[in-house]
C-alpha cells in the first residue's frame, strides 16, 4: 500500500508542518510510501530560484533529519520531465471547465490582476504525482480534498478511453495531529507562507528567538488558564502545542499551569527541547552536502524506477510514441 504525502518549499517548515505531519510520517510512514518536496507547486506563484532552491534543500534536510525514511522522500523536480510528460497527457484527458472548478483556484486567484496559468493546471500536476506513483491513498484535509478527487476522475477517464494503466487513488482523512495556530492571530492556522512571521515558530529558529516568538504569543485578558479553543484561542493553541511536545493532553495540563506567563515558558521549553534534536541534526546534513545530494540522488531513483513502466504505457497507449 503506497501512501503519498506532499510539503511544499513555500516558506522555511514552521512548527505545525512538523507536530502536525512531519512528526507523523517518521513515526508512521514505511519504506513504500512516498513524501514529496513539492517544489514544482512552489512555482505556481511568484518565486525567488536561490530561495526556493535552498528551500527545498532545507526541507529535504529537516525530514531525513526528523526521522522521515530517506528512502521515500523526494524532491518532485527530480521527475520533472516524467512528470512534465504525464501531465501534459493528463491535461489531455481534463477538460478547462474542470480545473477551472477548483475551490483552491478561485481562491488564491482572486482580485489578483496577474495568475500564473500554471496556478490554474497544477491539480492536474498533483494528479500527475500521485497516479505516476501508483499511490492507493492520499491523506489530506479540506483544502486538497477536491484535488485528488479530480485525480480519481482523470485516472478513471484515462483508464476508461485508453486502456487500464493507473491505480484508482483515495483521499482519506489526514489524522487530526496537532493543528497549530499562529502566535500573533491565532484564528489563523500557522503557515509557512504568512506574510508576517512574527507569530511562526521556525523549525530552525535558534531557541533564544523561539522563547520570544512564544512570550509575546497573544492571549486574552481573561486571565484564567483553561482549555476553551473557542473563548481563549491563543491561551488553547499555547496548550496544545505544550500537549503535543510532552504527549499529554490540554484539559489536564490548564490545570497544572498558574498563569499566562508560566504557561508560556513551559510551552517555549517543551517546543526548544522537541525541535533541538532535528534542528541539530539538520545543521549537520546542511553543513555536509555531500551527504544531502547522495539521499537526494536516491530517493529520486527510487521513485523513478517506480513510475518508469507506468508513463511509457501511458505514453503508448494514447498514441504516443
Ligand atoms: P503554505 O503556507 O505554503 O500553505 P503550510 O505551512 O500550510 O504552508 P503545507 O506545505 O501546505 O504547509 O503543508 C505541509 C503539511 O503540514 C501538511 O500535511 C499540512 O497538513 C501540515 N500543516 C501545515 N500547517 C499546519 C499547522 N498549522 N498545524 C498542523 N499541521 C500543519
Ligand atoms: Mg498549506
Amino acid at each position: 500500500m503506497i501512501r503519498l504525502s506532499a510539503i511544499t518549499p513555500s516558506g522555511p517548515v514552521q512548527l505545525g508542518n512538523y507536530l502536525g505531519a512531519i512528526r507523523r510520517w517518521a513515526a508512521e510512514g514505511t519504506e513504500e510510501d512516498v513524501y514529496f518536496i513539492s517544489d514544482l507547486h512552489a512555482m505556481t506563484t511568484s518565486h525567488n530560484p536561490s530561495r526556493l532552491r535552498s528551500l527545498t534543500r532545507e526541507q529535504l534536510a529537516v525530514l531525513i533529519a526528523a526521522g522521515v525514511d530517506p528512502r521515500s522522500v523526494a524532491v518532485q523536480s527530480d521527475l520533472v520531465r516524467e512528470l512534465g510528460a504525464l501531465t501534459w497527457v493528463l491535461e489531455c484527458t481534463c477538460t478547462y471547465g474542470e480545473a477551472a472548478r477548483m475551490i483552491q483556484f478561485k481562491e488564491k486567484s482572486a482580485g489578483r490582476s496577474s495568475v500564473r496559468l500554471s496556478l490554474l493546471t497544477y491539480p492536474v500536476l498533483m494528479a500527475a504525482d500521485i497516479l505516476l506513483q501508483g499511490a492507493h491513498e492520499v491523506p489530506v484535509g479540506d483544502d486538497q480534498r477536491q484535488h485528488v478527487e479530480l485525480a480519481r476522475v482523470l485516472a478513471r477517464r484515462f483508464n476508461g478511453t485508453y486502456g487500464e494503466v493507473f491505480v484508482m487513488p483515495r483521499s482519506v482523512v489526514a489524522p487530526t495531529a496537532a493543528r497549530v495556530r499562529d502566535l500573533a492571530d491565532p484564528s489563523r492556522k500557522m503557515a509557512k507562507s504568512a506574510k508576517d512571521a512574527a507569530g511562526t515558530v521556525f523549525v530552525l529558529d535558534p531557541p533564544d528567538l523561539v522563547r520570544r516568538k512564544i512570550r509575546r504569543a497573544v492571549t486574552d485578558d481573561l486571565g484564567v488558564v483553561r482549555y476553551a479553543p473557542e473563548e481563549q484561542p491563543g491561551v488553547a493553541n499555547l496548550l496544545e502545542i505544550l500537549a503535543a511536545c510532552t504527549g499529554k493532553d490540554p484539559e489536564g495540563l490548564a490545570g497544572s499551569v498558574q498563569d499566562y506567563a508560566e504557561l508560556k515558558e513551559a510551552a517555549a521549553d517543551a517546543v526548544i527541547e522537541e525541535l533541538r534534536p532535528v534542528r541539530e541534526v539538520t545543521q549537520g546534513l546542511l553543513d555536509d552536502p555531500a551527504e544531502l545530494d547522495r539521499a537526494r540522488a536516491h530517493g529520486a531513483e527510487r521513485s523513478r524506477e517506480r513510475c518508469t513502466h507506468r508513463l511509457d504505457a501511458a505514453l503508448r497507449m494514447s498514441g504516443l510514441g
